[in-house]
């Protein structure tokens, strides 16, 4: 059934494909994308693409779901350890919100796309937090190291399922999700649609990033 339908990858293949030239350091021929397909259970199929450069050591990585998925509004509220393992699906133009810490993951240059858990996304929040926590403690500025101790505190708690959090995904191009039985979705308004950062997919040229 998949055959001859070019846009039906299979799972599990994994394809090198030379990209040309690096647009970071010049490189002739150095940057290739490697793409890996695999099925999400109760889900679908996602594709997961990583550009590399041989040259300059340049990755980027990020997610496409190859299913049609009209632009949803994804929200889970974890109040247990087992919703930590729900699935996130976050491609370069999701936005993602951690409502009672008060994080927003908005896309941007330096956005990168995943596939992970509400765990493994916490985990990337608490590595971000504990450098901004040493920066501002070199700093001197101690109201914000105090902030930054109450969010991975709070953290902590969320991990041993002792606060809630409220965890939201949001995706313009319908690229990002979250996959497990206790998350609810609606579609995006085109109110919200207009509202939301579309991250690198509106750009023409990467040095184009800062405007927004
Ligand atoms: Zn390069």
């Amino acid at each position: 059934m998949r055959m001859g339908e070019e846009k039906k990858k299979e799972t599990g293949e994994i394809q090198v494909l030379p990209l040309g030239d690096c647009p970071i350091c010049g490189g002739k021929g150095t940057l290739k994308v490697i793409q890996h397909v695999h099925e999400i259970p109760y889900f679908g199929k996602v594709m997961e693409s990583t550009i590399i450069c041989e040259k300059c050591g340049y990755r980027n990585a990020d997610v496409m779901i190859l299913e049609d998925r009209p632009p949803k509004l994804y929200t889970l509220k974890v109040e247990e350890e087992r919703d930590l393992f729900t699935r996130v699906v976050r491609s370069k133009s999701g936005t993602i919100e951690l409502e009672e810490i008060g994080v927003k993951i908005e896309p941007g240059p330096a956005a990168e796309g995943f596939v992970s858990n509400v765990e493994g996304v916490i985990e990337r929040v608490r590595e971000t937090l504990l450098m901004a926590r040493e920066f501002r403690r070199q700093e001197g500025d101690e109201e914000a190291v105090k902030k930054a101790d109450e969010i991975l505190q709070y953290i902590e708690e969320v991990k041993e399922g002792k606060k809630p959090l409220t965890v939201r995904i949001a995706d313009p191009l319908g690229n990002s999700a979250l996959v497990g039985e206790k998350v609810k979705s609606r579609l995006l308004t085109q109110e919200e649609i207009d509202s939301l950062s579309l991250g690198p997919y509106v750009k023409v040229e990467p040095e184009e990033g800062d405007q927004r």
